[in-house]
């Protein structure tokens, strides 16, 4: 398929997905998080489309950040003043992209928010799990967050980009570490961040654009920034 690419939009070679791999810094998973990505993987597998509604929810709460920002600071928003998100699914790579034009995340708050410091709750909410025999209601009510990427993808790969840092490049396969890496490309987002899901075999369903359309409204009905779907032809 012949997948049109979004006006001023890049995104990540293999060339750069291997050197990510080959020479990004290393960081461990905080044991909490690491025990949430488990739960998450195992009690969620019926529901796994809620990935989407998560980072969407991520995305717009980064695009109110940069919005709030800029209505003190003029220069906030500087050479990306759209606020939005974008989705691509690519059959030929076999990723569905999210981007967005938010606050994005500086090399501090990408390695603490993505990997070393659980959200405040999360080990009442394992606890209360444990105790109540893997409740798959009670954790589809939680927020899951960013975690629930793993429900579809085998590798995520991060791109993102604070107006106070440089560019950098995450990625993990949700085993017990995961990476991180100046982006060599520079600054190619202007500010925002962008997650790159590479599909498990299993959920090749969220390559279609029908599929995701469907989710956009059933989920994501009341984000107040525009939605773009970007989609190979079949
Ligand atoms: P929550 O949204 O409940 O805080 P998540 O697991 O969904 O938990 O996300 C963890 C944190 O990672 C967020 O609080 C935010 O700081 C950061 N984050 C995730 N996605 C994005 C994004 N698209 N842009 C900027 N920061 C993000
Ligand atoms: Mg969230």
């Amino acid at each position: 398929g012949n997948l049109p690419t979004p006006p001023g939009l890049s995104f990540l070679t293999e060339d750069l997905e291997d050197k990510v791999r080959s020479a990004g810094e290393s960081f461990q998973f905080e044991t909490e998080v690491t025990k949430m990505m488990k739960l998450i993987i195992n009690s969620l597998y019926k529901t796994k489309e809620i990935f989407l509604r998560e980072l969407i929810s991520n995305a717009s709460d980064a695009l109110d950040k940069i919005r709030f920002r800029a209505l003190t600071d003029k220069k906030a928003l500087g050479d990306t003043p759209d606020l939005k998100i974008t989705l691509v699914a690519d059959k030929e790579r076999n990723t569905l992209t999210i981007t967005d034009s938010g606050v994005g995340m500086t090399f501090k708050e990408l390695k603490a928010n993505l990997g070393t410091i659980a959200k405040s709750g999360t080990a009442e909410f394992l606890a209360t799990v444990e105790s109540q025999k893997n409740n798959t209601n009670l954790i589809g009510q939680f927020g899951v967050g960013f975690y629930s990427s793993f429900l579809v993808a085998d590798r995520v790969t991060v791109v993102t980009k604070n107006n106070e840092d440089k560019q950098w490049i995450w990625e993990s396969t949700s085993e017990s570490n995961f990476r991180i890496i100046e982006d060599p490309r520079g600054n190619t987002l202007g500010r925002g961040t962008q997650i790159v899901l590479h599909l498990k075999p299993d959920a090749r369903e969220y390559l279609e654009e029908n599929r995701l359309r469907e989710l956009v409204h059933r989920h994501s009905e009341f984000v107040s920034f525009p939605i773009y779907l970007w989609a190979t032809k079949t």
